[in-house]
C-alpha cells in the first residue's frame, strides 16, 4: 500500500520511544524512575470510578446525544459560572473523548488544504500534527526563556497572513509549564484571529492567575478535559466550547467520526465536576508541593531553569551545554541512570536543546531520579 503524503507528514511522539525503552528495562529487572511521563500518577477519585460503576449497573451503556448527556454539559456550564463568571450556554459545549479529538474537530472546523494555523515554537508535540492531518501548515512563532516563553502578541500579528485561519495557544503550557500573562491573553484576543485555547491544565495553576480565553472573547474554542486535573487519563473524557456559529458543525465532524464520548466515562465526569473537590484539592496541593521539590532539586544540582513554571507538572532544562540532541541525551540519562526524561526535540526546534522532567511521581523519587541524573550528567 502506499502511505499517503498527509499521512508521511506525521511525526512520532518520541517521548514514548523512552517510555518504551525504560519499560523493556524494567522487565529485565532495572530500576526505573519515571520522570518522563505527561499523567498524574494518582488514581481516580473514588467517587467518580463509583459513579462509573453505578452508571455501568444501570445500563447506561449505550450511545449518548453527540453532544454529551445534558447533566455533564451543564456541569460544565456550571464550571465555568463558578471558576472565571463566564456564562456558557449548555449548546455551546461538545463533550469529547479526551481533549485531543476535541482539538482535532476544533482544527477541522477552520483549517483545510493550504491554510496555517499559528503556535508557538516549542509546543505540545501532537499540536502540528492535528493541523497536518486535515492538510494545513503550522507555522511557528519562536518563544524563549529571554522572553519567558510568552507568546508575543507582535509576533503573532506579524505572521498572520491571509492563509492564517485561527492562533492554538496553551496556558499552563506543556512542555514549558509557562502561563500566559493576562495582558497577553487580553492582546491576543484583540488580533480579530480566531483562538484554540488548549485548557487542559487548568486546575494546575500554582503560582498565577487562571484565565479561561473565553474571560476577553467569544471568537475562540476552548479545549478542556479530564485528564489532568481530575486524573482521568484512561477514561478518555474532555470537553470543547464552541461559539455558537460553530457549534454545529463541530457536532456533524464528531458524529461522523466519534459518535460520542463514551457513556460510562460521561457519568464519571459528572461526579468529579459535582463531587470530587476534595480529591482535586488533594491533588493540586500535592502537586504543588511537588513542583517545590523539583525546583529545589534543580537548583541544589546545579541546573538551571530558565524560566520557572507555574502550572501544569513539568520542568524544562536546557541542556545545550551538554548536549544539543536531546533525544539521544535522553536515551543516554535512560541507559546510565534508568531515569526516564522527556527528549525536547518533541516539542519542536525551539526545545531542541532541552529536557522536559515531569513532576508527576513520588517527593522521593523527585529527589532520588534528579540526583541520578546530576551525577551522570557530571561524570562526562
Ligand atoms: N494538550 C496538552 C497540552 C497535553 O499535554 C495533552 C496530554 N499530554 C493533551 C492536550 C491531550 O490530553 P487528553 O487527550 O488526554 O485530554
Amino acid at each position: 500500500m502506499k502511505i499517503s503524503d498527509q499521512a508521511q507528514t506525521i511525526t512520532p511522539f518520541l517521548v514514548m520511544d523512552v517510555m518504551e525503552r525504560a519499560n523493556t528495562k524494567a522487565e529485565q529487572g532495572t530500576q526505573i524512575i519515571h520522570l518522563e511521563v505527561g499523567e498524574p500518577d494518582f488514581d481516580t477519585p473514588r467517587c467518580v470510578r463509583d459513579a462509573a460503576l453505578k452508571a455501568m449497573e444501570e445500563g447506561k451503556t449505550h450511545y449518548t446525544d453527540s453532544r454529551g448527556i445534558p447533566e455533564l454539559r451543564d456541569a460544565i456550564c456550571k464550571h465555568y459560572r463558578d471558576t472565571y463568571h463566564v456564562e456558557v450556554e449548555r449548546d455551546q459545549v461538545l463533550v469529547t473523548g479526551g481533549s485531543s479529538p476535541g482539538l482535532l474537530i476544533a482544527v477541522a472546523c477552520l483549517a483545510t488544504v493550504s491554510d496555517e494555523i499559528l503556535m508557538t515554537d516549542p509546543y505540545y508535540a501532537c499540536y502540528p500534527n492535528f493541523v497536518r492531518v486535515v492538510g494545513a501548515t503550522p507555522s511557528l512563532i519562536p518563544t524563549g526563556s529571554d522572553d519567558g516563553f510568552q507568546l508575543d502578541p507582535a509576533k503573532a500579528r506579524k505572521a498572520i497572513r491571509p492563509c492564517t485561519k485561527a492562533m492554538l495557544i496553551n496556558s499552563p503550557a506543556n512542555p514549558t509549564g509557562v502561563c500566559l500573562d493576562e495582558s497577553h491573553l487580553i492582546e491576543l484576543s484583540s488580533l480579530g484571529l480566531p483562538i484554540i485555547s488548549d485548557e487542559i491544565y487548568h486546575g494546575l495553576v500554582y503560582e498565577a492567575q487562571q484565565h479561561t480565553i473565553l474571560e476577553y472573547t467569544d471568537n475562540a474554542i476552548v479545549i478542556n478535559g479530564f485528564s489532568k486535573a481530575y486524573a482521568m487519563t484512561g477514561w478518555r473524557l474532555g470537553w470543547a466550547i464552541f461559539p455558537k456559529s460553530l457549534i454545529r458543525t463541530a457536532q456533524k465532524i464528531q458524529q461522523n467520526l466519534m459518535i460520542c464520548a463514551p457513556s460510562i466515562a460521561q457519568w464519571g465526569g459528572i461526579a468529579a465536576l459535582t463531587q470530587a473537590h476534595d480529591d482535586v484539592a488533594h491533588m493540586y496541593n500535592t502537586f504543588s508541593r511537588r513542583r517545590k521539590i523539583m525546583l529545589e532539586a534543580m537548583a541544589g544540582h546545579g541546573f538551571t531553569v530558565e524560566t520557572e513554571p507555574t502550572g501544569a507538572f513539568y520542568v524544562l532544562v536546557n541542556m545545550k551545554d551538554i548536549s544539543s540532541d536531546s533525544y539521544r541525551l535522553a536515551l543516554d540519562i535512560l541507559e546510565n541512570t534508568g531515569v526516564g526524561v522527556t527528549p525536547g526535540i518533541d516539542f519542536g526546534p525551539g526545545a531542541a536543546s532541552y529536557i522536559r522532567f515531569s513532576y508527576a511521581n513520588s517527593e522521593e523519587n523527585i529527589r532520588e531520579g534528579v540526583r541520578k541524573v546530576a551525577g551522570y550528567l557530571k561524570s562526562l
